[in-house]
């Protein structure tokens, strides 16, 4: 069915043609010239000659009823038909009428065009002015496509911006064409579609247009010139120095009635060829202005990846470029690392749920391409590693559920974008990681400054536990040592003071696991092999061994209720923390070993003279009131004559060991003399301190063997009572006390 814009395209030729059919026609002779359509429709009709009067429209109508027969055969043959006519057949008489087919080079008939006339006089001419008609007909056929393909490229030639250029051309080409919908769409180097670079009347979505649902046929092939057999799409592939360059589609809804002519043909046909350099001129521009634009954004990324070692930065400045350059793409950031970030960031896990393209692209290094299924619907897949010079560090993942066919200079340059995210990754990550190494030093440093400046083991473990604590920004941290049982740990140090002192099994969870892996890190709750020790209900806990001697002496633990909150570069900072800590603890041990024999003496383990005589002077500083004993051993030098001097340091080692338990840990027992031992009683009256000395005294006759006996002198000092004295006074003064033991008999204690 013709519509009206064909009709009216049909007018205009015949307007055109007509002004220069009438001035030949003879004047003497009347007639009548008329147009029908090839929908027996009269499109138009001219009286000829000067004394055409009688020819009224009446004879027109009469007419068209007589010639119909005649219409119906020019339409089918494309040869033109002969009527004659006589009064019987129409009001005016005889008459001859000529059909003239008006098609254009052998292609459909376009109009029928009829010469009426009376004077058989004049019957030779028809045939003359018939063939002139058709003549004029291609002549202004011609014309008028030339001026609607003129029309075309004028318009579109005045934009010089190749967007507005290429929407101008399928914009006129639309409008001239009346019934089609017009699209331009690029072809790459192998004159295949590239769809979404595209230029199209149509301005429904395009998963709604009617391209979208012809196009799957035409995506994987060359684009040819054709049309299909219902006449509903055409193609003109548009080459340049014969290189394809673009298409020039001409389509039309399924559900319209209306089919493209051979006009609409020739005219699509005839635009392509004539806007062929200008097209190649303005897509060359075009491709000039993307490509540095391309180049500006690859060049503001690299300036900032030297800028700034903010990773964000770069990553929104690559998904910025691509939202810019591909807006059909969505795109999407899977990382192998988190990262504190806005942008619509995927952990990337190797995994079945995740897409094959992506998977391949991650293995295989390199860009890939491929079709997935969603939800009934294809979706075009393009990942690209994320390529650093050590590692990948994900994939860039752009979808789209529109068509593309991705030329070879767009994929390089995605893989291009993606790879500048891999290198700010890395040179976040050396830079983190430099930045990690100097904290570490920093902290190391402190460290030991700190255990040089005390080798006091309490100050060593608060210091740790408060450096653990700050250092890993955690809720918990507490140092455990084993105890000589082998079965429990107790807390030595931690951040929660309630905790100093207890003690908990070793097979507790999570102490359990830890010290059965040699290096371990627990990072949440569910690795846990047991309900976790109710001291240690977090869900991430970090811990290290301490060593002593290669055997695991304790642990550093650090705990947090945050689940996954420490890195593994964490876990090797506390590592590093725990070797210090060791041998920091290690010395502190030692030294205090060695401050210990200092103040030791050997054959009785008691304290030595000199050990005693400076506590006695502090505490005649500090106390209020203390007593002295003063213990000998009674005809110590027989012991030795009978038995031996093994024997005698035997039992001189048993009454020392008596001694200390009869005291408390607050008082200082020391070895005075030879066989004789001097016990410092802080803040202890004298009445005390002569039944300590009665009980030593009492304990040592009973315990020893071979059985010895000691006297004991007793002496004090006080404050309140005004018994005051210096240490010799002290010490003096129980000496007396002694003497008059051994004068009284031995065996038996005296005080001053
Ligand atoms: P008493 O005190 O009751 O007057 O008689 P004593 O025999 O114990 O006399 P005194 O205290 O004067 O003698 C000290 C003796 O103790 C001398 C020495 O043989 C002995 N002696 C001192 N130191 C040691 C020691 O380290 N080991 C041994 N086996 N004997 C010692
Ligand atoms: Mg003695
Ligand atoms: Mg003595």
């Amino acid at each position: 069915m013709q519509t009206r814009a064909q009709t009216g395209k049909l007018e205009k030729i015949v307007d055109g043609i007509v002004p220069f059919f009438l001035p030949s026609w003879p004047k003497q002779v009347p007639g009548l010239l008329f147009f029908y359509t090839p929908e027996r429709d009269l499109l138009s009709s001219y009286l000829l000659g000067e004394e055409s009067g009688q020819l009224s429209s009446n004879i027109l109508i009469e007419c068209s009823f007589v010639i119909q027969k005649e219409l119906d055969q020019v339409l089918l043959t494309n040869q033109s038909v002969m009527v004659d006519g006589d009064d019987r057949t129409l009001s005016i008489g005889n008459f001859k009428c000529m059909l003239q087919p008006l098609a254009p080079e052998n292609g459909m008939v376009h109009a029928v065009a009829g010469i009426l006339i009376m004077e058989e006089d004049a019957y030779p001419y028809i045939h003359t002015f018939g063939e002139m008609l058709k003549g004029l007909y291609n002549m202004g056929y011609k014309g008028f496509l030339q001026r609607m393909v003129e029309r075309v490229i004028d318009e579109a030639i005045k934009f010089h911006e190749p967007e507005l250029f290429m929407k101008a051309v399928v914009q006129h080409l639309h409008e001239t064409i009346g019934i089609a919908h017009c699209s331009l769409i690029r072809l790459d180097g192998r004159g295949f579609l590239l769809p979404q670079e595209r230029f199209s009347t149509e301005d429904k979505s395009f998963a709604e247009s009617s391209l979208y649902h012809v196009l799957p046929r035409f995506v994987h092939q060359k684009i040819e010139r054709l049309t299909t057999a219902d006449n509903k799409l055409a193609f003109y592939p548009i080459y340049y120095n014969e290189k394809p360059i673009a298409a020039l589609i001409l389509h039309i809804d399924e559900t319209e009635e209306a089919t493209l002519d051979g006009l609409d043909l020739l005219l699509l046909q005839m635009t392509g060829e004539q806007i062929r350099s200008q097209m190649h001129r303005t897509l060359h521009i075009h491709e000039i202005l993307r490509e540095s634009q391309k180049k500006e954004l690859i060049y503001q990324l690299t300036k900032k990846i030297h800028a700034s070692i903010d990773v964000h930065d770069v990553l929104e400045g690559v998904v910025g470029s691509i939202n810019q350059l591909y807006p059909y793409f969505s795109t999407e950031l899977h990382l192998t690392m988190e990262l504190q970030t806005t942008l619509p960031v995927k952990t990337f896990t190797v995994h079945k749920e995740l897409n094959q393209v992506s998977q391949q692209a991650y293995f295989e290094g390199r860009l890939t391409t491929g079709r997935e299924d969603k939800e009934g619907r294809l979706e075009t897949l393009v990942a690209a590693p994320l390529l650093g010079k050590q590692g990948i560090y994900g994939i860039l993942l752009l979808k789209t559920t529109e068509m593309i066919n991705l030329s070879v200079n767009e994929s390089e340059y995605i893989s291009v974008l993606a790879e500048t995210a891999g290198i700010a990754f890395e040179n976040a990550q050396l830079y983190q990681q430099s930045r990690n190494k100097i904290r570490e030093l920093r902290l190391i440093n402190e460290m030991a400054q700190q255990i040089n400046r005390s080798l006091n083991m309490m100050d060593i473990l608060e210091f740790v536990t408060k450096m653990l604590h700050m250092t890993f920004d955690a809720e918990y941290a507490a140092i455990l040592q084993k105890l000589s049982d082998g079965e429990h740990m107790q807390i030595v140090s931690s951040s929660k003071s309630e905790h100093i002192g207890q003690i908990i099994p070793i097979s507790s969870t999570p102490i359990a696991e830890i010290f059965m892996e040699k290096q371990r890190i627990l990072l949440s709750n569910e690795n846990f092999l047991h309900e976790p020790h109710p001291l240690f209900t977090y869900s991430s806990v970090m811990g290290v061994h301490m060593h002593q001697d290669s055997e695991v002496s304790g642990l550093l633990l650090v705990a947090d209720t945050k689940p996954n909150f420490f890195s593994y570069d964490e876990y090797k900072l506390l590592e590093l923390f725990g070797q210090h800590t060791s041998l920091a603890i290690n010395n502190a041990l030692l030294l205090s070993e060695v401050e210990r024999l200092v103040i030791t003496d050997n054959l009785t383990g008691l304290y030595t003279r000199r050990y005693l005589n400076e506590n006695v002077k502090k505490s005649l500083e500090s106390e209020e009131q203390g007593s002295l004993i003063l213990v000998d051993i009674d005809y110590f030098k027989n012991i030795n004559d009978t038995y031996g001097h093994l024997v005698g340091d035997e039992i001189l080692h048993k009454v020392s060991s008596v001694i200390k338990t009869c005291i408390r840990d607050s008082d200082i027992p020391a070895r005075w003399g030879g066989e004789e031992i001097a016990i410092y009683l802080p803040n202890v009256d004298i009445t005390i301190a002569s039944k300590i000395a009665e009980r030593i005294r009492n304990r040592v006759e009973l315990e020893s063997n071979p059985k010895v006996t000691v006297s004991g002198g007793v002496a004090m000092w006080s404050k309140s009572l005004e018994i005051n004295k210096t240490a010799e006074e002290l010490f003096h003064d129980a000496d007396v006390a002694l003497y008059r033991a051994k004068q009284g008999g031995r065996n038996q204690v005296r005080h001053s």
